[in-house]
């Protein structure tokens, strides 16, 4: 078809008409984050509805259906929910029993398919990694056989983060434990660093977990039990060690070796479990590429549609809306997809939307996609995720997590640099955020990833921003529709996604890990 000059003019301002200013964007984040969605708690209708709406808007925005089932990639779930009334925790000392209070003292985890009674030895192992690159160990020459591990979260000075976010993840985590013989955990947040203050830690437990029912998904296999103790209640924990939680605290801020000691208590826990199956959707969609060759190759951007369902109510709230949990980077798919049909935005490589469900259950769905791809794995070059990107203020700095990691930050400081948008790598990384959303699985079949959000220096206020939303705001029925949000700085974000995506779609060589990478070994 000849295009005249009207047509033409009619194009261009159509497309000027759609440069991207949020509304469309906030638009989508009203839908999945209404009330109706009932929270999109992973297996629900909610959820399932949720999906839905997904997989509706990415066919009218002209994609390829990329799932099993049409757009969805059907997964199922085993659940489990500890019957707390039938399960107690006891420190023994000395012969005597000291009943404790769950969900006060501490809560049993349900990540970790309890053992119904574990009784062991308790050893404090300090950050209870093993670190093979940097030859630490915090095993060496402790009595561990048998015993339940004791450590504070967190990771020792001069760690680069990528291996302390590495060694945290609960299947590298439960490896190291299983080298040295010990049987389950109790892990103690550092208070100086907890996002979530504990009532609402504890409040947050009769949260029903999941794991991938496929064989050979669960990476803590044979963990006997894993508990997260309260971090102001850690006195009767370490009594009579002559060790306190305040003075090992004190140490790890100070960049100190943290000592490790056998505890003068022992553990006793009896469990009981329900469990059930649920299945739940991942939606894959698939914009084609241009170059005959190269539309092989797909550039991923992935983002999370779970979030925490309905729980225990919070000033009368009892619908945990994840506003900005992730109905925000589900939404910048949603607007990147409506966008790039608009612009009749042509790419060289295939563009592949990839959003998962289960991230808040341990990042499960993205682990299901990542094992059981819809296009090979090898073809997918990069993946881009937003996770919570927290568009509270202006957006002058991005923080990029994974930066320094592979040539894709190079692409996200060249299209920054063109907006005139500052990039800063993860600022705090003992928070972990690198390996706590959905990127990491792909990271793990060698795909160099990033995750990108806004950025906030040290002391700002922008930073006190942020800290104020973690402490309110952050998996808790607040993070709903009625709070403040930088619109229009929001969609300036979702631009630049955008345009991330687009120069690795053209660009003519795929990107790599950089040669001193960690994360390189992934992808040999
Ligand atoms: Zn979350």
């Amino acid at each position: 078809m000849r295009k005249t000059a009207l047509a033409l003019l009619f194009a261009a301002l159509l497309t000027a008409a759609v440069t991207p200013d949020g509304k469309r964007w906030w638009s989508y984040v009203e839908f999945l984050a209404s009330d109706r969605l009932e929270g999109r708690n992973t297996g629900s209708e909610g959820h399932r509805k949720a999906a839905e709406y997904v997989a509706t808007e990415f066919e009218r925005d002209g994609l390829k259906a990329a799932g099993e089932r049409g757009y969805i990639q059907p997964l199922k779930f085993k659940t489990l929910r500890l019957e707390e009334s039938q399960s107690s925790l006891a420190l023994i000392r000395d012969g005597t029993e000291q009943k404790l209070t769950l969900g006060e003292d501490a809560i049993i985890g349900t990540r970790v398919d309890p053992q119904p009674s574990v009784k062991a030895g308790l050893v404090f192992v300090g950050y209870g990694l093993r670190v093979p690159e940097i030859h630490y160990d915090d095993f060496a020459g402790l009595a561990t056989r048998g015993k339940i591990a004791v450590y504070m979260a967190g990771a020792p000075a001069g760690l680069s983060s990528a291996l302390a976010a590495h060694y945290q993840t609960a299947g590298q985590r439960w490896e190291a434990l299983k080298n040295a013989g010990m049987i389950g955990a109790i892990s103690i947040a550092n208070p100086k660093h907890m996002d979530i203050p504990w009532p609402r830690i504890a409040n947050n437990r009769f949260q029903m977990t999941m794991q991938l029912a496929a064989p050979g998904l669960d990476e803590t296999a044979g963990e006997a039990i894993a508990i997260a103790w309260n971090p102001a209640h850690a006195e009767g924990l370490l009594a009579g060690t002559g060790h306190t939680l305040d003075q090992i605290v004190d140490l790890a801020e100070a960049g100190k070796p943290l000592p490790r000691f056998p505890l003068a208590a022992s553990l006793s826990a009896t469990t009981s479990v329900k469990r059930g199956e649920v299945e739940s959707q991942n939606i894959v969609a698939i914009r084609e590429g241009s170059d005959p060759a190269l539309k092989n190759e797909y550039v991923a951007m992935s983002a999370h549609i779970d979030h925490l369902g309905i729980g225990q109510p919070i000033h009368g709230d009892s619908i945990f809306n994840g506003a900005m949990d992730n109905a925000s980077g589900v939404a910048a798919a949603l607007e990147i997809a409506a966008h790039m049909k608009e612009a009749q935005v042509k790419t060289r490589r295939s563009i592949l939307f990839v959003i998962v469900t289960g991230e808040e259950k341990g990042l499960l769905g993205s682990r299901y996609f990542s094992v059981n791809p819809t296009v090979p794995a090898k073809s997918i070059v990069a993946d881009v995720n937003t996770d919570m990107f927290l568009p509270l203020y202006p957006l002058e700095l991005l923080t990029c997590f994974g930066l320094d990691e592979s040539t894709v930050g190079e692409d996200v400081r060249a299209v920054a640099r063109q907006m005139g948008i500052e990039v800063q790598p993860d600022p705090e990384p003992k928070r972990n955020v690198f390996i706590r959303s959905d990127q990491y699985n792909f990271i793990r079949r060698g795909i160099p990833s990033v995750m990108v959000a806004f950025g906030y220096r040290k002391g700002s206020t922008e930073e006190a921003t942020v800290a104020k939303w973690l402490a309110e705001r952050y998996h808790a029925p607040s993070d709903d529709l009625n709070q403040p949000v930088d619109k229009a700085a929001a969609g300036q974000f979702v631009v630049l996604v955008e345009k991330l995506i687009e120069r690795i779609a053209d660009a003519d060589s795929r990107p790599a890990w950089k040669q001193e990478s960690f994360f390189r070994r992934y992808a040999q």
